[in-house]
């Protein structure tokens, strides 16, 4: 199915966007967030987290692998890849207890956990343009495409 865009100027845009998913985000979901360091990654899933009741601090899980945030109606957990030296960390860490299938997974630099990591319902790429960030979003599943038409609708 097509892909989806959003171009997304500034800061403030990327966590108004992100928390606008809020409102239709049903768990069980895993969303892959890709792009370069400082594309947004991180700023989108703070913004989801405001959009979902969260008023806490949203760190980068950068050292941390992985930080949960358990919420009224499911416990997003916000993974960060970024310095697996080989993709069998995911198991050898036990992220896979977390990714149980009641959960939202959002994952940043998931391909360094190619072949244990689970697969994707949606993938969220963030690029750099001249005047800010451009985002495009693929399903991989039947619950992705209807997720991203609710948002999007
Ligand atoms: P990542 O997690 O992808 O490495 P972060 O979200 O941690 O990236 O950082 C994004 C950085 O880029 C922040 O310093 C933010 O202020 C800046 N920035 C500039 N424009 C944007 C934009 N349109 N969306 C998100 N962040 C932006
Ligand atoms: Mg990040």
């Amino acid at each position: 199915s097509a892909p989806f865009f959003r171009f997304l100027p500034d800061e403030e845009a990327t966590l108004q966007w992100g928390g606008s998913w809020a409102a239709t985000l049903s768990a069980p979901l895993v969303v892959y967030l890709q792009g370069d360091l400082g594309a947004g990654k991180t700023t989108f899933t703070r913004g989801l987290l405001r959009g979902l009741g969260y008023d806490g601090a949203v760190k980068s899980p950068t050292y941390a692998i992985v930080e949960s945030y358990p919420l009224p109606a499911f416990t997003l957990h916000h993974f960060d890849l970024y310095r697996f030296t080989a993709p069998e960390e995911w198991d050898d860490a036990g992220l896979d207890d977390l990714a149980d299938g009641h959960s939202i997974c959002l994952i940043e630099w998931p391909q360094l956990g190619e072949g244990f990591a689970p697969l994707p319902d949606i993938d969220i790429h963030l690029g750099h343009t001249e005047t800010g960030r451009r985002a495009t979003l693929n399903a991989h599943t039947e619950t992705g495409q209807k997720s991203l038409e609710a948002w999007f609708k």
